[in-house]
């Protein structure tokens, strides 16, 4: 199932005083997929701590994904793992795909109010890849999974205490995400919802990409397959 692109009128974002952004697959395009990387430092990193052979290990950290929202709470549950190792791991990783991207981060300046990056990454992932992209400085703040207790979006806890650390008023809010269960909450406490979709969605990114057969429309207000060009849209007209 795909949705419709939608493209936003200015009135659409004119109240909107703070900008939340998700960081993997958002503020940089699918495509790029350094989560591939990521992945297989986490298989790993459970490979090494059980003594596993890859394919036994990958099997188990799937498990712990799917039954507990991320590997690492898993990890932590079953083999009081300390997590900053398990992060500082899983984040090991190649930023030189991240290429400059002036024209997205022009946009992100230019948008009236607060900007920031909610991750289930780290603060040291999130800001390596937004320096990468050159972007980094137009953030107020980054609330990661430390920041959330290790609670992974979409749990709601997690979207209250970022709220109520950055005193946000939801109303007048937006959130950008690819993950269509990420915009649930948002939508539910009245943030304007953004869907990022994979660029030229073809067969071959759909078998990678999350199963999108879940998606509940009325929590998704805009869909874009390009950031900057929605962002410049809402801009422009603005102006
Ligand atoms: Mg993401």
């Amino acid at each position: 199932m795909t949705l419709p692109q939608k493209l936003p009128s200015p009135a659409d974002f004119a109240h909107v005083k703070d900008w939340v952004f998700d960081l993997d697959n958002t503020l940089y395009p699918h495509h790029i997929n350094l989560f591939a990387q990521i992945d297989r430092n986490m298989t790993g990193f459970v490979a090494e701590l059980l003594q596993m052979e890859p394919d036994e290990a990958r099997i188990l950290q799937k498990r712990y994904y799917h039954e507990h929202g991320t590997t690492l709470a898993g990890l932590m549950l079953h083999h009081q793992v300390d997590p900053n190792a398990f992060l500082e791991r899983a984040h090991a990783i190649d930023y030189s795909p991240l290429l400059p991207d002036e024209t997205l981060g022009a946009a992100i300046k230019r948008l009236p109010g607060r900007k920031f990056i909610f991750t289930n990454g780290t603060v040291a992932h999130a800001e390596a890849a937004a320096r990468a992209l050159g972007i980094l400085d137009h953030f107020d703040d980054i609330f990661d999974i430390v920041a959330a207790d290790y609670v992974p979006k979409p749990a709601s806890a997690t979207y209250d205490k970022f709220a109520s650390l950055n005193r946000l008023d939801t109303k007048n809010a937006a959130m950008f995400e690819d993950l269509p269960r990420n915009l649930m909450v948002p939508k539910a406490l009245g943030m304007k919802t953004v869907l990022l979709v994979p660029r030229n969605l073809g067969r071959a990114i759909l078998e990678t990409w999350e199963r999108v057969d879940h998606i509940d429309e009325d929590s998704v207000d805009f869909v874009t397959d390009d950031l900057s060009g929605f962002l410049g849209r809402i801009l422009d007209e603005a102006a």
